[in-house]
């Protein structure tokens, strides 16, 4: 078995990794077979995923065997047991849900379910500097729930109904006199990851409103710091006063 196996292809998104983690507990703690059907089944999902240049990938890429040494350095954290090539992302992801396989179940399934709409083609691929540290799938679904046209229609007649058509980050009100458009700046965004949210619902409580300005500032900054930022943070974050 050689040590340098996988080499040179792309490193492991967390996404990829949670989708891994989910099959190491369904595995029951196993020492994972590639010719195991289910190691198989995630082998040919994974080469499925956009997330990786074609260009980018050896004829190795996420075949069943280097499928089979990630549950084994799963294993490795699991029990201390093992093969020891783990990688930070391994360890990261591990730490984070190691204890809790409901939610990496659940995970998952949010996972498979934002393939299927990329797949779709029903919302753009993140740009790059706009990818949230939770994955690319993830930060998909959150953009999509947040461009839903009726979920924006509704927090602003809430807001309007409370008499705050406002930016909750910069206070702006639109400065156009022109009431048919003034309202054109204003977003909807999700306040908490889509990891954290209910699975597809979208709750008027999790949204707020935001300008287009100070929307793209904040998913840059969630985006940059590789953390998830709420409406405080956010706020001092790019330099708004309370
Ligand atoms: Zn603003
Ligand atoms: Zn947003």
């Amino acid at each position: 078995m050689a040590i340098t196996h996988g080499h040179g292809n792309p490193n492991w998104t967390r996404e990829e990794t949670v989708l891994a983690l989910e099959l190491y507990f369904e595995l029951n703690g196993a020492t994972p077979d590639p010719r195991d059907a289910r190691v198989q089944e995630l082998s040919r999902y994974l080469r499925r995923l956009p997330y990786h240049s074609v260009a980018s990938r050896k004829q190795s890429f996420r075949n069943p065997d280097g499928v089979g040494f990630k549950l084994q350095n799963l294993r490795k954290l699991a029990t201390g047991k093992g093969l020891g090539n783990v990688s930070g992302m391994d360890r990261r992801v591990w730490d984070e849900l190691g204890e809790y396989p409901g939610k990496v179940k659940e995970l998952s399934k949010l996972i498979r379910e934002g393939v299927k709409v990329a797949e779709n083609g029903e919302y753009d691929d993140p740009e790059v500097d706009e990818e949230f540290e939770e994955g690319r799938t993830l930060t998909g679904i959150h953009k999509r729930r947040e461009r839903n046209k009726k979920v924006r229609a509704k927090l602003i007649e809430q807001r309007r109904s409370l008499g705050k058509v406002e930016c909750e980050m910069c206070g702006t009100t639109g400065t156009s006199t022109n009431l048919k458009f003034k309202e054109a700046i204003f977003e909807a965004h999700h306040i908490i990851p889509i990891s954290m949210a209910v699975a597809g619902k979208t709750r008027l409580s999790d949204m707020m409103l935001i300008c287009a300005n100070c929307h793209k500032m904040l998913h840059r900054a969630i985006s940059s710091e590789k953390r998830w930022l709420d409406l405080q943070e956010g706020k001092s974050f790019l330099g708004f006063k309370f």
